[in-house]
C-alpha cells in the first residue's frame, strides 16, 4: 500500500514570494516598467545614500549640488573641515552628522585603497559587497541595498519609508525597524523583480498608499492588503 500523500503546504517564504510576484504584476500593470536609473560610480553612490538619510528626494538632490558647488573632486571634500562639508550640504538636513561620516569614509577609503573610489566592490558578489559596504560607519542595511541595487546592479531590494508602510499595511513585514525589514524581506523578492518593484512601489506609496491618506478606493492592490483603515470611498 502506497503511503497517503503528505499535504503540500507552501511554507511561509513561499508564501510572501507569490504575494510579492503577485504586487509586481499588478503594480506592472498599473505603472508599467520603471525606467532604468544611471549607474552612479560606487563611491559616488555610497555618498549619495548618506545624503538621502532621514530627508527627502528635494532635499537630498540639494545637499549633492551644494557639495559639488564647493568643491571640485573628493579630493578636495577629503582636505576640508567637517565644518566646510557641513555648510556646502545643509540643505540635507543632519548635516553635521552626514559631513563626519563622509569625511570619515572618504579618509578609510583613501587610506585602505590609495584613491577616492570603490570601484573594487563591482568584482565582488552580492553577499561579499554587502559585508564589505557593512564595515562603514553610517551606511544601514538600506543604504547598503540601495548602493548594491543602483549602483553595482545587484538584485537587492532596499525598503525605503515608503516600502516599509506599504510591505507592513499589506501584511508582508511584520516589523516596525526598517533595519529588520531590510534584512528579513531580501531573501523573499526574486532576483528578476527587486528593481522594478521597488520603484514601483514608491511611486504606489507616492501617489496612491501615503501615510496619513491612503486612497484605498482605487488602489490596484486593495484585494491583497490587510490593512485595518483602509479608505474605501473617496471623500
Ligand atoms: S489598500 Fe490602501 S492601505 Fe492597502 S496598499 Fe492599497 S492604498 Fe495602501
Amino acid at each position: 500500500m502506497s503511503e497517503p500523500q503528505r499535504e503540500q503546504r507552501p511554507s511561509d517564504d513561499e508564501t510572501r514570494r507569490q504575494a510579492l510576484l503577485l504586487i509586481h504584476e499588478r503594480l506592472l500593470g498599473e505603472y508599467g516598467e520603471p525606467t532604468p536609473k544611471s549607474q552612479m560610480a560606487p563611491l559616488d553612490e555610497v555618498v549619495f545614500t548618506i545624503l538621502s538619510q532621514n530627508t527627502t528626494d528635494t532635499n537630498r538632490d540639494r545637499a549633492w549640488a551644494g557639495m559639488w558647488r564647493e568643491f571640485d573632486s573628493w579630493r578636495s571634500v577629503a582636505a576640508a573641515p567637517v565644518s566646510r562639508i557641513s555648510k556646502a550640504i545643509e540643505a540635507g538636513g543632519l548635516h553635521r552628522t552626514k559631513a563626519q561620516r563622509i569625511k570619515d569614509l572618504l579618509g578609510r577609503v583613501r587610506e585602505e585603497r590609495g584613491d577616492y573610489e570603490m570601484d573594487y566592490l563591482r568584482d565582488m558578489d552580492m553577499q561579499s559587497a554587502r559585508m564589505e559596504l557593512g564595515r562603514f560607519k553610517g551606511l544601514g542595511a538600506k543604504s547598503i541595498n540601495c548602493v548594491l541595487l543602483f549602483s553595482l546592479g545587484q538584485p537587492a531590494f532596499p525598503v525605503d519609508t515608503h516600502v516599509h508602510r506599504i510591505l507592513r499595511r499589506v501584511g508582508l513585514v511584520e516589523t516596525r525597524d526598517l533595519s529588520r525589514a531590510n534584512r528579513e524581506i531580501q531573501a523573499d523578492v526574486p532576483d528578476e523583480i527587486a528593481y522594478p518593484l521597488h520603484m514601483n512601489i514608491i511611486r504606489h506609496g507616492r501617489e496612491v498608499c501615503s501615510a496619513q491618506r491612503p486612497e484605498c478606493w482605487r488602489c490596484c492592490i486593495e484585494d491583497l492588503c490587510g490593512f485595518e483603515e483602509k479608505r474605501l470611498e473617496s471623500r
